[in-house]
This record gives C-alpha cells, structure tokens and sequence, in this order.
C-alpha cells in the first residue's frame, strides 16, 4: 500500500497503480488467518519520514496509542535502559483501512480475494503475476511494467523467481524469529514499571523465557497491552535440552503472561477493531535486507525483502522507509522506458544509503547476542553499554565496543572477558560492512564482485562466532 500510494504521488497519479491483495475488503493486509501478528510499536521518526516525503499521514484510529521509547531490561532486572524516541502503537487491522481510503483517494486500484501463486515472463522479464481469484475460483492474470512484491516473509514470488542470480530466494532457518503475542485486556496487578509502562514498550532479555529472542510488553492504552515474544528455533532446542522441557512457541508466551505481577486477570482483546487479531504466531526474520532487490520488471519490498532490523525484528519501519523510496524508483523507470533489472537497480542504491548500509553489521552482531548465557547479558547491560552506545541503538545503528575492556577496565570473568573480545570482534566487522555498503555498486556490472566479497566477510563472521557459542 505504501508502496502503491509512493508510486502515485511521484507520478502525479498519471500511472496505473494496482494492489493485489488475497483478503477480502475488510481483513485487507492480514498476514494469515492468524491475523496482521505483530507487536504494533513503530517510531514516529519513520512515520514521520513517509509523511514528509510522500504526504501520507497517519493518525487515529491506526494510531492506537502513543510512547516515550523502548525499555530494554536484563534478565536479572538489575538494569533498564531505555532507548529514547517518540513511538506509536498501531492498530494493525484499523490501518490497512486507512490506506485504502487514501489509495482510493490517489487514484490507486484494488484486486481482493485474489491469491498469487507466480510471475508471468516475457523472455527474461518480468511482466505480470498469475493465481487464482477465490471470488470466482478461475485463473487470475495481470500485466505490468513493474511487478512490486510486497508479500511478506513467505512470498511465493521471491521464492520462484527465475529471471536472476543476484536475488537471494531464500532464508537461512536460523534467520528466521518464531513469535507469537496476545492483545489483552488486563486489570492492574503490583505497580511495577518493569512488567508494565504506559508510556513505554518493554522488552525483556532472558535465555530462558525466550531463547535466541526477547519477550515484549507493549502498552497500548493504560490496561490494554501486545504481549508476546520471539525465539530462534535451534536455541530453543537446546534451552529445552539445558533446562529438561518441552516448551514450544505459544506455551512460552502464555507463561510469559502469567508470571506478570502487573498483569491480573488478562483476557483476549473482543473490541471489534481486534476480531480475528488477538491472538496468534507468525515468523520474521532478522537478517540484512536480499542483497538485490530487483530484477527485470521486478522489485521486492518490506518482509518480502527481509527487511525487519536484524536485532529487533522491527519491520514496520524500514518499510515504511522502503515504500516511500521504491515508489519513486518504479516511476522513474517507467518514464524512463527501461524497467529491466538495469533500470530498477537505483532503488539497490537507494534503501542502502538510507538504512541498508548498516544491516549486516547488524546481523553480525545479533548472532553474538543470540549465543549470550543470562548472566553474560547481565554483566554486558551493566558494565559495557554506554550512552552512546545506547544512542547509537536507538538510531538503529551499531554500537563502537572497540574500547570495551581496554584502557585498564576490570572485567570480572572468563565468561565476561570472552563477551568484551565478541563486542570488539562486532565492532570491527560493522566498521568493514558499513563501509562495503558505502560502496555498493550503482549498476548491476559491479555487483558480483562485491556481493562475493560482502560473503566471504559474513561467512568468516559466521565461523569466527561459533566460539562464542555457550
Ligand atoms: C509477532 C511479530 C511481532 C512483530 N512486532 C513488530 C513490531 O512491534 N514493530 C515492527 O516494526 N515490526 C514488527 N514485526 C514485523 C512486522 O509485522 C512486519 O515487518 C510488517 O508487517 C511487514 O509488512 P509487509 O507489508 O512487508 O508484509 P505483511 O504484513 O506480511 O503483508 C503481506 C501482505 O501480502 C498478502 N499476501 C501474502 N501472500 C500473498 C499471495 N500469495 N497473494 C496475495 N496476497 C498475498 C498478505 O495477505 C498480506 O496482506 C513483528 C512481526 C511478528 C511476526
């Protein structure tokens, strides 16, 4: 949608704009029949990029409720440290409804119920997308100049995609987040801020209660709150394996409600604006964005491209950011008369510069965290998290440890000194990433050659950290 509402303003409406969807008019956007799962935080810095750049503005009832930032505090509790930032807790089945009153509005075309299943080639290029309409149950069919793929994380676009070897079509097992969270009504228990804040969204680090992950509290009135968590498949495994259970995914998530002291009596959200959303697991990954994200008449966007930030699973704004580029790139392609991979590739260029520079770096460092036993976050939140390294988090960037455990500080620990080497190690791959995607190439001919190169730095990164594995 915002993709579509991008392409329209930068066009002046003079394009033909269609959006594809698979739900009917009123569940428009719902990722499954689980629902649109999501925690529902996103910072108002992003919305309010997409509103400065191409004037679409958000408010209620998609604007459900209003926070100071993110609180992240260790699994002993010993330390919060808040990210500063003003948020907003979206209403994710409200908002879909929003955009198409605004795609209405800009002149933008509709097609539900219709499920996607391919791409339609001519030769090399991409022209259009098959499936079936599931109002009629016949085949459905429509050509394009430029097919945008804003599908989500499981696209059967991407996955099928024959017209490139520069597009990654999929993810390692390992990149991928299981989550799943409750919109709940509560009655307030203990008043204890680190369970819950109105004014800003929790998140919890504990290896036990969501391995490989974190478990979030969310407010979104002053008894109404997303409440969930996400692992990593593997390490969950093994937490089960260390602590002798059986859990899975949603079972987590119901102990993570329960042991809430300032959460009594939680019951499922019925409000009309949460039917069909209350509850419910999907995945999301955390890895950097598809290294290449267009192909002849081709281009991905959001989740589709894996372009929730690798540490926090937040994807809301890098595709709002992405959305508000890729409109223009699309446009400029078309009015330029070359929709091939060639004429596509400034969008590569684009998102890079505005926020893809520093996913990898990202990445890397993610996996460290993942490997981290409870006490060595413990030590690490208290000891070797300054404020600007804090700062540099809240921008989404990664932190500078290359002074963590030198000019004479005392670490306390074989464990602890091992993590202070793995924060460095970070630092000085991000210093390499950051600077390599500076450099990414501004036409397709370079890119073989520095997609190899950025491979080789993230396999070694991958080989090095094993070491650091607990
Ligand atoms: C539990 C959980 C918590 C999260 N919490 C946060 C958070 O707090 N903040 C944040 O920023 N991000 C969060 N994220 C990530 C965020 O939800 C996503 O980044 C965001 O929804 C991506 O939007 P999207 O439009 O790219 O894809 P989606 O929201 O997945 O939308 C894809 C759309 O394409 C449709 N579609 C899919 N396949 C087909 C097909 N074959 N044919 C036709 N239509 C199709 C779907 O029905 C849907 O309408 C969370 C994710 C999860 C799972």
């Amino acid at each position: 949608m915002i993709a579509a509402h991008s392409a329209a303003h930068y066009s002046n409406q003079k394009i033909s704009i269609l959006v594809i969807d698979r739900n009917p008019p009123i569940l428009l956007g719902r990722k499954s029949i689980n629902g649109w799962v999501c925690g529902d935080a996103v910072s108002k810095e992003a919305v309010d990029y997409m509103g400065s750049h191409i004037k679409v503005s958000w408010g209620a009832p998609e604007i459900e409720h209003k926070v100071k930032g993110v609180m992240a505090l260790s699994p002993d509790r010993e330390t919060s440290i808040p990210f500063d930032g003003d948020g907003f807790l979206l209403n994710r089945q409200q908002l879909p409804q929003t955009q198409y009153k605004e795609a209405l509005k800009r002149g933008i075309n509709v097609d539900f119920e219709v499920n996607l299943t391919g791409l339609i080639y001519d030769g090399n290029q991409v022209v259009g997308v098959e499936g079936t309409d599931k109002k009629t149950n016949q085949p459905y069919k429509k050509t394009a100049k430029v097919v945008i793929d804003a599908t989500g994380v499981t696209s059967m676009l991407r996955n099928q995609i024959k017209n490139t070897t520069k597009m990654e079509r999929r993810i390692d097992r390992t990149d991928l987040e299981s989550t799943g969270r409750h919109i709940m009504y509560f009655d307030q228990g203990e008043d204890d801020l680190s369970e819950f804040d109105p004014d800003y969204c929790l998140i919890h680090l504990d290896q036990d209660i969501a391995p490989g992950g974190y478990g979030w509290v969310f407010p979104k009135g002053k008894n109404k709150v997303n409440i969930g968590l996400g692992v990593e498949k593997t390490i969950l495994d093994k937490r089960n394996k260390r602590l002798g259970k059986h859990d899975d995914v949603t079972g987590l998530i119901n102990q993570y409600v329960a042991r809430n002291r300032a959460i009594k009596n939680p019951r499922i959200s019925t409000d009309p604006s949460d039917v069909n959303n209350a509850t419910g697991n999907f995945q999301v990954s955390v890895r950097r964005q598809n290294d290449c994200m267009v192909a002849n008449g081709f281009m991905l966007v959001g989740d589709s491209a894996w372009m929730p930030k690798p540490l926090d699973a937040g994807g809301i704004g890098p595709a709002l950011i992405a959305g508000s580029i890729i409109g223009k790139n699309a446009v400029d392609a078309i009015e330029s008369g070359d929709v091939t991979e060639k004429g596509l590739w400034q969008y590569n260029v684009d998102y890079t510069r505005e926020y893809g520079y520093k996913t990898a770096g990202l990445e890397v460092f993610r996996r460290l965290l993942q490997m981290l036993t409870n006490d060595q976050i413990n030590y690490g939140m208290k000891h070797f998290l300054g404020n600007m390294d804090v700062e540099a988090i809240s921008k989404g960037e990664h932190p500078d440890f290359s002074m963590v455990g030198k000019m004479g500080m005392l670490i306390r620990g074989a464990l602890n000194k091992k993590l202070a080497d793995g924060l460095r190690y970070t630092t000085q791959q991000n210093r390499w990433l950051t600077e390599h995607y500076r450099n990414y190439p501004t036409t397709p001919d370079g890119f073989e050659e520095w997609n190899k190169k950025l491979l080789k730095i993230m396999h070694e990164s991958y080989e090095h950290l094993a070491k650091w594995d607990n």
